[in-house]
C-alpha cells in the first residue's frame, strides 16, 4: 500500500530545498515560468579582467547547475500535483500499480517498468 502522505511530505521537503538552491543561483523568470541563473552580485562594478574571466566562469558553473535542478523541480511539482488525482500510483497503460521502488525514485512516474516511458 503507497504511502501519498509520505511521498507528499517528502517531495515538499525536496521541493523546498530545490527551490532554496536555485534561488541562490538565479531567480525564476515569471514571463516564461523557468529558472535562469545569474551572475554573482558584484561588489565591484569596475573588476579587472581576470577577475571578469572568473566571474564568467562561475556563472557558467551556476547555469549548468540551474539547468540539472531547475528539471528536478518541475519534476516534483509534477508529481505533488499527480498525487492528487484518484489514479496516483497506477500505471496509464495497464492500470496496474506501479512498483513502489520505481516510485520512490521517480514521483512523477505514470507507467509501471513494462511500460516505461519513452
Ligand atoms: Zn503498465
Amino acid at each position: 500500500m503507497l504511502d501519498k502522505k509520505k511521498i507528499k511530505e517528502d517531495l515538499e521537503k525536496e521541493r523546498d530545498l530545490l527551490i532554496e538552491d536555485l534561488k541562490e543561483m538565479g531567480r525564476l523568470n515569471t514571463e516564461s515560468g523557468e529558472w535562469e541563473a545569474v551572475p554573482e552580485a558584484m561588489d565591484f562594478p569596475e573588476a579587472d579582467p581576470n577577475d571578469m574571466a572568473d566571474r564568467f566562469e562561475d556563472f557558467e558553473s551556476r547555469s549548468s547547475l540551474v539547468n540539472v535542478l531547475a528539471p528536478r523541480l518541475n519534476n516534483i511539482l509534477k508529481a505533488l500535483k499527480g498525487l492528487n488525482r484518484e489514479s496516483f500510483g497506477l500505471c496509464v497503460v495497464c492500470k496496474n500499480e506501479i512498483e513502489p521502488a520505481r516510485l520512490e525514485a521517480n514521483p512523477a512516474a505514470t507507467t509501471c517498468k513494462e511500460h516505461l516511458e519513452n
